[in-house]
């Protein structure tokens, strides 16, 4: 029987409800009640890490370091097929995406989570986690990078994205959907993600801002980011990856007299980012002033992506580089 390593983060799959406030709160006891769930043991043999017990907002690039640097011990071990790490559900695909950039292995590595405390009539944290150990210890779930098992879908990393506040139904892949689903005993796995990136780096960049371009915004926010220690900037724009011309100019500055990269995404969350308009902060604009696009990533998939990248890359041209429309795997 297959050894898979149950890492717990924390989120609401390790929360219960405060009798007092009525609120939802971290489970004192951390996850040993949820992986006594019965059937695991018809599945694998586990054993639990215990990481943290923490709300995923919580998160830090220092603890996705901590976190990716004891994942990859843990698939080291001759003994251990595959890890299922579980965690919040509002900041999981971050950290998905964090463990697929910088996690070397094909062994499985499965992030899952709950909507609905332990204690809540229907929660889904059991039946998430015995799904999870499924894909974690089947050979169909090898060498595809990090997946994401909620609700009886397997989703890659890179795709995956939290769409509702409040439904079990939360993740979905926008534009390519799921690359598999659990049903019953079986795990099902349709395609492979093949855009995928990997990278062996001893350090990550952590000061890496996320600003959201709008109606009327003058830029006034991209011009402080040097002051505060900023070293690189994810801009999320409209459409294709066009912005104001106030934004424009204010990218254009901060790239000319700081040095500092700006990945340009969308606020749509479908399709690719592309130089089409000329004007003055259309897309081809920004990319003649050296703004790097990328492609499909969501602005938080991106920022995590320029974290990692900036440990390894510091002058603009290898930076966008890695952006550019091509797998590379183990670089
Ligand atoms: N706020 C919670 C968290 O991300 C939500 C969840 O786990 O579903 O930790």
């Amino acid at each position: 029987m297959k050894k898979i390593v149950i890492v717990t983060t924390g989120g609401t799959i390790a929360m219960v409800r405060d009798p007092v406030t009525g609120s939802s709160v971290p489970a004192t006891t951390t996850h040993r009640h949820l992986i006594h769930v019965e059937q695991l043991h018809a599945i694998a043999e586990t054993e639990h890490y215990d990481f943290s017990n923490i709300p995923s907002p919580h998160m830090s690039p220092n603890i996705l370091w901590e976190l990716s640097r004891v994942v990859n011990r843990i698939l080291k071990r001759d003994d251990v097929a595959g890890v299922v790490i579980t965690h919040g559900t509002d900041t999981l695909e971050e950290t998905a995406y964090f463990i697929d950039l910088t996690v070397q292995t094909e062994k499985p590595i499965i992030l899952t989570a709950a909507m609905r405390n332990l204690d809540e009539l229907g929660t889904d944290g059991p039946r998430n986690l015995l799904s999870s150990v499924r894909v974690a210890a089947s050979i169909f779930a090898r060498n595809l990078g990090t997946l994401v098992c909620v609700n009886d879908e397997i989703h890659a990393a890179v795709d995956v994205t939290k769409t509702y506040t409040s439904n079990i139904a939360t993740f979905e892949s926008p534009g390519s959907g799921p690359i598999g689903i659990v049903d019953d005993e079986s795990v099902v796995v349709h395609r492979r993600p093949v855009l995928r990136s990997n990278y062996a780096v001893e350090r990550i960049e952590n000061s890496v801002a996320l600003l959201k371009t709008f109606v009327g915004d003058k830029g006034d926010f991209i011009r402080v980011l040097p002051e505060l220690g900023y070293k690189g900037l994810v801009l999320e724009a409209f459409g294709s990856g066009n912005v104001p011309v106030s934004v424009h100019d204010a990218t254009k500055w901060l790239i000319e007299k700081h040095s500092m990269p700006v990945i340009i995404t969308s606020r749509c969350f479908k399709g690719r980012v592309l130089g089409t308009y000329g004007y003055t902060g259309g897309g081809r604009s920004l990319k003649s002033i050296g703004a790097i696009f990328a492609q499909g990533l969501s602005s938080q998939k991106a920022r995590i992506k320029l974290m990692v990248v900036m440990g390894k890359q510091s002058d603009l041209k290898s930076i966008s580089e890695e952006f550019l429309l091509s797998p590379k795997v183990g670089g």
